[in-house]
């Protein structure tokens, strides 16, 4: 029998088991994934942003935390005085607001960030082109730069976080869940397409956007979807601005990857299906006149590669579920539905699942509002302006 058996071995499967041997070093910890190489998991094909520029002061914290625990990463995640290896940008984050409503989301947004200590400058049409000279802000209202904020190598987090908690006494199990045995309303054990059977007094359920089936396997249903996001990597010859992440609310976002850019497409017209190749003609069509609109120098650039993964989309309100589902096995704590922004929260949510399994109780940051009853008791609690 286990202590914890974790299910998924991505961020917030590998958070977890190193926030609990972290806490208390002899807990018998076992991680369930079969891809641990990551070819799948949103964890190591992300977009890697670590932003301070959210509305509800839950979600700053969070990334306050993912941005102090990337930072120290590389010796953190050492082992045998190895350091480990994680690139990071902080080039800082960007958003424009193009419309009446944005402005009035981002200003009161921006009042709650630097309250909480967040370095964020405010630009008008005029100040943005100053700072920004490539970008096109006829149409720009307002504009928010997050010059702390950063950017970090997704795959390498991933890799890096799972071969630490490894190296802390985690177990790794190649295999995937294919059950889930509840006895007396306590959930009991996992079973594993090797036939074979885990047990454990915890289950935390971190497979992101598999994480629904899981939860059906044990009988309720959460409110979220695979959100195929389509990736694509482009380059141009023309000298442009040294950009951080870069988001038009209402049309586009980029960001530096190597030699050039990368930029998404949410296919919300095809989410609740997994799908692994992006559609060529979509960028043509969709992203391209909206980046050329931004940053004129972008009408010349070249498409040199292109993936598709996804994103554990929150259809309820876009935001983390956190915990053990309301009336379900107490034992039985999920973690899923972050949509876009989970990699910068996937620290500090690891670190409270582990205060729910050794404390039942959140300790150092209440995370209560991304707790589970919010569904059952109809009461969405979505980011107010920009959301991912
Ligand atoms: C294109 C894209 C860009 C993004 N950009 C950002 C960003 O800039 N900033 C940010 O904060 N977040 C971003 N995100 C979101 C972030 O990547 C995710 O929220 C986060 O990585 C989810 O981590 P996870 O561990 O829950 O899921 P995953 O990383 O998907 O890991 C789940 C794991 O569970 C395993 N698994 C599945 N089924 C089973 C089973 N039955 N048994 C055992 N194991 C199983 C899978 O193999 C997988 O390894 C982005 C996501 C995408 C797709």
């Amino acid at each position: 029998m286990h202590d914890v058996v974790i299910i998924g071995g991505g961020l917030y499967g590998s958070s977890t088991a190193y926030h609990l041997l972290r806490r208390d070093p002899g807990l018998d910890v076992c991680i369930v994934e079969p891809d641990p190489g990551f070819e799948h998991a949103a964890s190591a094909r992300s977009n890697g942003g670590v932003r301070i520029l959210f509305s509800q002061a839950e979600s700053i914290r969070m990334s306050q935390y993912g941005h102090a625990f990337y930072a120290a990463f590389p010796d953190a995640m050492a082992i045998d005085g190895e350091p480990a290896a994680l690139d990071l940008f902080r080039r800082g984050y960007l958003i424009i607001a193009t419309r009446p409503e944005q402005v009035e989301d981002m200003s009161a947004n921006l009042e709650l960030q630097r309250s909480l200590g967040c370095r964020v400058e405010a630009h008008d049409a005029e100040s943005l082109s100053a700072a920004f000279p490539s970008l096109r802000t006829d149409d720009v209202r307002m504009a928010v730069h997050s010059p702390d904020d950063m950017w970090i190598d997704p795959y390498g987090a991933t890799v890096g976080l799972l071969r630490k908690a490894r190296a802390m006494g985690a177990a790794l199990r190649r295999a995937r869940v294919v059950g889930v045995d509840i006895d007396g309303g306590i959930a009991r054990s996992v079973r594993l397409d090797d036939g074979t059977t885990l047990a454990g007094e915890w289950l935390v359920n971190a497979t992101g956007a598999w994480a629904p089936e899981l939860c059906r396997l044990v009988g309720f249903d959460v409110p979220v979807v695979p959100l195929p996001m389509m990736a694509y990597y482009f380059e141009t010859r023309a000298e442009i601005d040294a950009f951080g992440v870069t988001i038009d609310q209402d049309a586009v976002g980029f960001r530096p990857e190597g030699a050039g850019y990368i930029t998404l497409i949410q296919r919300l017209d095809i989410a609740g299906r997994f799908q692994w190749e992006a559609d060529h003609d979509l960028f043509e069509e969709r992203s391209w006149p909206r980046l050329a609109h931004r940053v004129p120098a972008f009408e010349s650039l070249k498409v040199m590669s292109s993936y598709c993964c996804h994103y554990a989309m929150n259809r309820f309100d876009g935001n983390l579920l956190l915990g053990a589902w309301p009336g379900e096995p107490e034992n039985f704590l999920i973690a899923t539905g972050a949509s876009g922004h989970g990699l910068q929260h996937a620290p500090a949510a690891g670190r409270a699942l582990s205060e729910l399994i050794l404390d039942r109780a959140f300790c150092t940051l209440d995370l209560s509002r991304f707790g589970c009853a919010r569904v059952v008791e109809d009461r969405p609690d979505p980011e107010r302006g920009f959301t991912a």
